[in-house]
């Protein structure tokens, strides 16, 4: 049954919804709704002009509708007479294709076609900077090995706190919250769930987090390198597959027990391992989304970082518990993607994963070989393994190239993302830097 917004108001004694949708850039965009005007809203949606936003829409385009999804409606623990709603985006009575919640929804359609139920739990890691967002904020967090650093997470102690009694609060089942590799850096860890869940839970933790970080003089965040240096904001995601979504999955379908072998290595079936194998096929296309600012690149490919390892991949290689890959398997019927930064679109994140491997899953993929080395210090013995694009450019041309994960994302979706991109792009590079100076001025 349909949750009604006007009754969730007055139950709770909500006075203003946030319909929300997230444009291609990952952006977050939101008209504050009074509650005496939900119900309307709740079943037009509310306008929106999509030429204002990253959709790549002209002014001349009508109005976009935002039609809120209630089931995915969230009271503010921090300002409980507000409640954000995610929305999905309609335009004349039909779903805006390039729109990444219904990019990610066709994706669980398609999944499901195919009696395929995904979900994901997503590390969302963040650093606390000062409010300009020029350096770390606690003077005192200069370790050279800051993970774990019980001192430096106790002096971040308010903020963490918050934010885990907020993610109690919700039922979101979190576990666990640590000081990560890099200083002033964190990682708060909930439990996985359906994709779009996931999704939601992902956007609503950036905005509560950023939120919380500025009501204590902070700012939160999750960009992916902000910090030369220093190890980056990855954004792992750990996957499996099941029989059935929400509460009624009972079985896992990547996991097995028939031993080692390509029929149970690691514990994944051969679903799983062909699912894997997608997501191998299309890994340098993926990094487009999975890593999709120019800034995303000084993470994947970086030197060794100050704490002696940068965590992120740089090699299209697989493996077990070892996190010097860009996918480790864990245990058994899961996998964890580990190429992913804070910059993804969380809802693209977790679409491009699902286009990928239903691919993987519809022309039998294999993996390829699995290598259990030491990536950063042996990765010269791997023959054949692509390299990761080594900038945005690169990206979004592997990108362009993989017509099957174009066509698996939408086309309509890839030629939006592309049209803006490559526009960034050449913002970007009409930039003039220091460095052009410091190295052709005498030349
Ligand atoms: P690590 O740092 O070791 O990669 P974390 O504990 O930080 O792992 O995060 C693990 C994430 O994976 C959590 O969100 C967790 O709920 C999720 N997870 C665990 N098991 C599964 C599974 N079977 N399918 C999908 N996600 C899972
Ligand atoms: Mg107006
Ligand atoms: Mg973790
Ligand atoms: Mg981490
Ligand atoms: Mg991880």
């Amino acid at each position: 049954m349909t949750l009604d917004l006007a009754s969730y108001a007055a139950e709770r004694g909500v006075k203003y919804f946030m319909i929300s949708f997230t444009d291609l850039f990952g952006g977050q965009r939101a008209k504050l709704v009074p509650a005496q005007a939900i119900s309307d809203m709740q079943a037009d949606g509310a306008g929106f002009a999509g030429f204002a936003t990253w959709l790549d829409m002209t002014p001349a385009h009508p109005d976009m509708l935002a039609v809120p999804d209630p089931s995915s409606v969230i009271q503010l623990p921090w300002k409980p007479e507000v409640a954000w709603v995610a929305s999905n985006c309609v335009m004349e009575g039909e779903d805006v294709a390039q729109a990444p919640r219904n990019v990610l929804r066709q994706q669980i359609k398609d999944a499901a076609a195919l009696g395929l139920h995904v979900k994901t739990g997503v590390e969302a890691e963040f650093f606390l900077l000062t409010p300009d967002g020029s350096q770390i904020s606690d003077e005192y967090d200069t370790a050279a090995k800051p993970c774990y650093d019980q001192q430096a997470v106790m002096r971040r102690y308010d903020v963490v706190r918050e934010i885990c009694d907020y993610m109690l609060e919700l039922g979101w089942g979190p576990y666990q919250n640590d000081h990560e590799d890099a200083n002033g850096q964190f990682e708060m860890n909930w439990e996985f769930d359906d994709v779009l869940a996931t999704a939601d839970k992902h956007s609503f933790f950036k905005f509560m987090a950023k939120s919380v970080a500025e009501k204590h003089g902070l700012r939160a965040t999750f960009m992916p390198k902000p910090i030369e240096g220093l190890t980056g904001n990855g954004c792992h995601v750990h996957v499996s597959v099941w029989d059935a979504p929400g509460e009624a999955a009972k079985t896992n379908v990547f996991a097995t027990d028939k031993g080692e072998g390509p029929a149970g290595e690691l514990g994944l079936s051969e679903q799983g391992r062909a699912f894997l194998g997608g997501i191998m096929t299309h890994a340098t296309g993926m990094a487009a989304i999975t890593n999709p600012t120019v800034n995303s690149y000084k993470r994947i490919n970086a030197p060794r970082t100050v704490s002696g390892a940068s965590w992120a991949p740089n090699t299209v290689t697989w493996t077990g518990n070892n996190r010097t890959h860009m996918v480790r398997v864990p245990g058994p019927g899961r996998f964890e993607l580990r190429l992913p930064d804070g910059a993804a679109n969380p809802y693209l994140l977790q679409a491009v994963i699902i286009a990928a491997g239903l691919d993987g899953i519809r022309t039998n993929a294999d993996p390829g070989k699995r290598y259990d080395i030491d990536m950063y210090a042996e990765g010269h013995k791997v023959r054949g393994a692509p390299k990761l694009p080594l900038n945005m450019l690169d990206a979004l041309r592997a990108f362009n190239k993989d017509k099957g994960l174009k066509a698996s994302m939408g086309d309509d979706f890839a030629q939006a993302f592309l049209n803006l991109k490559h526009q960034e792009w050449n913002d970007f590079t009409s930039h003039f830097s220091e460095w052009e100076k410091a190295n052709t001025l005498d030349i």
